[in-house]
This record gives structure tokens, sequence and C-alpha cells, in this order.
């Protein structure tokens, strides 16, 4: 059981922040994402592309925002739990939540702040009939460590940048034997630099690069050995390959939150703007996951409703304490 002050639902930018503001109040924080990494969509959808609206920062890349947040949450040593959706809230005989993921870890705190952004990210899965027989048998939707294709034959579905980016990156350092890139237009909806990258390393021979075209079906003997690619103008190919990576996204759901009888409303949870507190006392909600009127999905605003979440976490927390604000400034940061 990870007991800690405050269980933060959501490792992006608006999580990593709130568990500074807390850290700012002497509150631990644990952090749970279902992702591999933190950073929420700025690591997942968009980390080379540049944010012009971080207070500032006139300009600072999403991953380096995130890097950067990582860094300034540090001296409070948040714990991680990543990889592992949240899935069940229960409050236990003492009054806390304990809340549980998918893999069984469990978590106990008085609060609990949902920082769950969009949702649980869902990859967009081609329509192929028997993709799931596949699954972890040589298919794979998201790349979590490069060196697993070590030697192996790779081909990458889509035209966006994490389709783009991986198909460079596993050819450029030789990390994979083959990449064989499949896209079903002749143009890419990725960076130029990346698509003008490709292109060149197609020429040089260092990337397969087939457009027009997409994988239309899988076969291997238990493990996947060949994928079925049907060309626009040339019909069907069979090619034979380790792995299929089809990169055509993630979709968000609100997933298993929307299950902890939480007041939901177009698919975001209603707060109170007082404190971000939600219709639940001791969980509130901050971020792209909470909705209230003129709400704005911003990274700021994200920041500035963690701050207030968790000085009402604090009041809930030591009722009898005072608790007076003190800046950075003078203060500075008394880490744990
Ligand atoms: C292409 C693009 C460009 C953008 N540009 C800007 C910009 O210029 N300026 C700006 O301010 N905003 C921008 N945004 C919006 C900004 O990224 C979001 O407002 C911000 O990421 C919200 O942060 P968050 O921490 O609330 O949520 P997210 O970043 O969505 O992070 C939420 C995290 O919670 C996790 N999670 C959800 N449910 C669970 C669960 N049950 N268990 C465990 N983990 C869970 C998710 O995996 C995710 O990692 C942009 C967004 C996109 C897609």
């Amino acid at each position: 059981m990870i007991q800690t002050d405050i269980i933060v639902i959501g490792a992006g930018p608006v999580g990593l922040f709130t568990v500074f503001e807390a850290g700012l109040l002497k509150l631990r924080c644990h952090l749970i994402d279902s992702l591999p990494q933190p950073g929420g969509q700025c690591s997942e959808i968009y980390p080379k592309k540049p944010i012009y609206d971080i207070p500032g920062f006139p300009e600072i890349l999403a991953g380096e925002l995130v890097d950067n947040l990582m860094k300034q949450a540090e001296p409070f040593k948040p714990g991680f739990t990543l990889g592992e959706a949240a899935l069940t809230i229960a409050k236990n005989s003492e009054g806390k939540f304990v809340v549980t993921t998918v893999k069984g870890t469990k978590h106990e705190a008085p609060i609990v702040i949902i920082a769950g952004g969009l949702g649980v990210f869902e990859p967009r899965k081609p329509p192929i009939e028997n993709i799931i027989d596949f699954e972890d048998r040589g298919v794979e939707y998201i790349i979590k460590d490069p060196t697993f294709y070590n030697d192996k034959n790779c081909v990458i579905a889509g035209g966006g940048d994490s389709a783009l980016d991986w198909s460079i990156f596993l050819a450029e350092n030789s990390i994979a034997k083959e990449v064989v890139l499949v896209h079903r237009s002749s143009s890419f909806r990725g960076h130029l630099d990346s698509v003008q990258k490709v292109i060149d390393m197609a020429e040089q021979g260092k990337i397969k690069l087939i457009t027009e075209a997409e994988v239309t079906g899988l076969s291997g003997n238990g493990k996947l050995s060949a994928v079925h690619i049907t060309h626009q103008s040339r019909g069907e190919m069979v090619y034979e390959t380790d792995h299929f990576i089809p990169l055509f996204g993630l979709k968000p759901s609100l997933g298993p939150i929307a299950d902890w009888g939480l007041e939901i409303e177009k698919n975001a949870i209603k707060v109170n703007t007082l404190d971000y507190s939600t219709n639940i006392p001791g969980i509130y909600a901050v971020g792209d996951v909470n909705t209230y009127e003129n709400k704005l999905k911003l990274i700021l605003c994200g920041f500035h409703e963690g701050t207030l979440a968790v000085q009402s976490a604090f009041a809930r927390i030591y009722p009898e304490k005072k608790n007076v604000l003190k800046y950075t400034t003078v203060n500075g940061i008394q880490g744990f």
C-alpha cells in the first residue's frame, strides 16, 4: 500500500505543477498515470511543438516544459506509478481514499486530485479483423523501448509525427534490421522536416516507403510473420515482418473515472470554482478533466486550478492549522 497525503491521478503538466504547489504546503504527492512517462498530452502528442502561452516563456517546446515541471517538482520527491490506469476508488475505515490501478497497485491518501486531462489514452486501431490475435505477439501500438526492435523487421503504419519520427529513429540508429513505412496517402500530416527526412532516407534505401497503401491483413502462426498490404493501384502484396506498429494516434476517453460517482457533464468532471472540489468531499479535479462555466482547456488555467485545490486540501487535512500564504522569494523551497 503506497501512502501519501495526496494521490494525483494524471501526471500531465497540471498534475506535475500541483505536486509543486502541494510541496510548498508540505503535502506529499504520489502520481498515477496510465502512460509509461509523465507529461500527459505534452509528452504523448506534441513533445516537439513549441508552446507560446506559458507565462514567462515566450516559446518553449512541450517536451521541455515537462522536463522543467519535473525538475520543479523534484525537491518534493513525488512518487510515481506509471503505465497503470487508476481503476477503482473506495473509502477505508479511517475515511481515507484507496485508489487501485489496473495492475492492482494500491494507494491510500486523505485527498485525491484528479488531473486526468482528456482521460485514458487508447490507441486508434486499424480495422484489421484478426489484429487482436497478434497484440503483443508482433503488433504494438506504442513504442515504449526502441531497443525491443533490435535487428528486427518492422512495418510501421501512419502519416503523423509519431509514425515519421519512429521510422527515422529506428532506421537512423540502425536499431531495426529493416523499416517499412506504410501510409494510405502520398502526403503526410507531420512536421515538414520529418517528412523530408523520411523521403531522403527512402531515397538512400534506409527506409522502405510505401504510400497510397494500407495494411489490411495479418498472418502468422501464434506470432506475427507477415503483413498484407493493399496498394491503391498495385493491389495486394505480402510482406514478411517481425513487427507491425500502427501509429494512428491515441484517442482519449474518460475511462474508469466516469464510474466513480462524480458529477459528469460533457465527458468532464463538474467542479466548484471556489477550490475545484467535486461533488465528493476530498476529491478535486483540475486541468482539462474538469468543467465549469467559462472553462478554458489551457495549461496556465490548470496551473491556477491545482494551486487553489491544494490550498483547500491543506485545510481539509489540517482543519486546526492556519495556512498563511508565503512567497517563494521569501521562504525559498524547503524540499522533503
Ligand atoms: C496538439 C496540441 C497543442 C496544444 N497546444 C497548447 C498550447 O499552445 N497552450 C496550452 O495552454 N495548451 C495547449 N494544448 C492543451 C494542453 O496540452 C492541455 O490543456 C494540457 O495538456 C492539460 O493538462 P492536464 O495535465 O490537465 O492533462 P493531460 O496533459 O491530458 O494529462 C492527463 C494525464 O492523465 C492520465 N490519466 C487519465 N486518466 C487516468 C487514469 N484513470 N489513470 C491514470 N492516468 C490517467 C493520462 O494518461 C494523461 O497522462 C494543446 C494540446 C494539443 C493536443
